[in-house]
């Protein structure tokens, strides 16, 4: 597994439960609690550092950090180079 030291924050009391950030995680890092109808934020190393969570959340719930000198990050950039 490759350490990114990459975090995703969230924060329980802003969260509504309307599930437009688990549904728009393409790589399913986001997956669904359906008692507590909230994200889990599930093997974070996946994220692909899309911002579509951060930027759909209309309450602000979500802050994605990624550590931009992470080897990972460095591989996701040379693939679309
Ligand atoms: S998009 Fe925001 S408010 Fe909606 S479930 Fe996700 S964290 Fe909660
Ligand atoms: S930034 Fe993109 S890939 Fe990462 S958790 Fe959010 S939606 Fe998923």
């Amino acid at each position: 597994m490759i350490n990114t030291n990459h975090r995703i924050e969230f924060d329980p009391e802003k969260c509504v439960g309307c599930q437009i950030c688990y549904k728009s995680c393409f790589v399913d890092v986001i997956r669904w609690d359906a008692e507590a109808k909230r994200p889990i934020f599930k093997y974070v190393e996946d994220c692909e550092h899309c911002f579509l969570c951060m930027a759909l959340c209309k309450k602000e719930a979500i802050t994605v950090v990624p550590n931009y000198g992470s080897e990972h990050m460095l591989q996701n950039f040379d693939k679309y180079r």
